[in-house]
């Protein structure tokens, strides 16, 4: 491990949605300095970046020393992803399961692009801490999301970047109802109700409706289990 490589600073994959939204308010609270990356890759649902500036802004005005701690918010544009895959998200289709039990929303290896790009940013900053909000629990056959593909990601990352880099995944094992109560129990009403307002999960980039968990055509699959979780989260107050 570097020396120049503080343990002290987190690079947070942030797109403007739910859970991202949850895990930069888990590393505002853990670390000394937070910053944010979102990748612009021609998604239908594009909107979600958009809604990132709002959550930025929010967030800045919800605690003072979340506003001190957050530093840059990058953005990396990879359009190449667009180009190999044909998938609901980034082509006019419908979203339906396909014949191998993933939706057709799934981008194969999105996610360890996503991570290996993110780690990529991180050793230029110097920042050894990469937080996701990847989870297995609510967990729709995306074999990207799985703990054990993040760990052997880590261990690929350390060995082809010779540094030490730390992948979290405070949301792991938390079911939608448990990931409110997480940004409850992180940033209070305030915090919840930020994302409720701003964060962006519809598959279909839809924010045209608001319903009591947030906007979205409340049909898809992302919807559906956003609206679900929500349910949960009130009735267990
Ligand atoms: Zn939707």
């Amino acid at each position: 491990m570097s020396d120049q490589f503080s343990s002290e600073t987190a690079l947070v994959l942030f797109s403007g949605g739910q859970d991202s939204t949850t895990c930069l308010a888990w590393a505002l609270s853990r670390f000394a300095r937070v910053e944010t990356l979102g990748f612009a890759y021609g998604q239908r649902h594009a909107i979600e970046l958009s809604c990132r500036d709002h959550l930025l802004d929010g967030i800045k005005a919800l605690r003072a020393d979340w506003a001190e701690k957050l530093g840059e918010s990058h953005t990396l544009e990879i359009p190449t992803l667009a180009a190999i895959s044909e998938t609901a998200l980034t082509r006019d289709v419908a979203i339906e399961m396909g014949e191998d039990g993933l939706p057709n929303t799934f981008v194969p290896g999105r996610n360890l692009i996503f991570l290996t790009f993110a780690a990529a940013l991180a050793y230029r900053r110097g920042i050894s801490n990469i937080v996701g909000g990847m989870c297995e629990t609510d967990y729709s056959g995306y074999p990207d999301c799985r703990d054990e593909t993040i760990r052997a990601l880590n261990s690929a990352l350390d060995l082809g970047m010779s540094r030490h880099f730390q992948l979290h995944t405070p949301l792991m094992w938390l079911d939608k109802a448990a990931t409110w109560r997480l940004a409850f129990g992180l940033g209070g009403t305030g915090l919840v109700d930020l994302i409720r307002e701003h964060s962006h999960t519809c598959y279909l980039g839809e924010r045209g409706e608001r319903h009591e968990w947030g906007y979205g055509c409340g049909e898809c699959p992302a919807c559906a289990l956003r609206a679900k979780g929500w349910r949960e989260y009130v009735a267990e107050e």
